[in-house]
């Protein structure tokens, strides 16, 4: 084989995987985006108990929206608990 194949052949090789890295990152880029968009707290929005967590975290009080979610998520746990020791 001469210089300029090989040549030729690497090059063609790099392309290759120089496109496998760019698809792999999108994807793994991609899915860290979905999964983290939760579980990172501190992206999470206020009026949600995630939110109102991180508040008392920071030793703040927390928020009235914030507050909110965090009763209405206690009255639905515990309307779920009654619901289940009626059942
Ligand atoms: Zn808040």
């Amino acid at each position: 084989m001469t210089d300029d194949q090989r040549l030729k052949q690497l090059l063609d090789l790099r392309t290759r995987v120089d496109h496998e890295i760019h698809i792999l990152q999108r994807r793994t880029q991609a899915r860290r985006m979905s999964t983290t968009r939760w579980t990172n707290v501190e992206l999470v929005p206020c009026g949600t108990e995630t939110a109102y967590a991180r508040h008392r975290r920071r030793g703040e009080t927390p928020c009235p929206a914030c507050k909110a979610a965090r009763a209405a998520g206690e009255r639905d746990r515990e309307a779920r608990r009654q619901a289940r020791t009626v059942a």
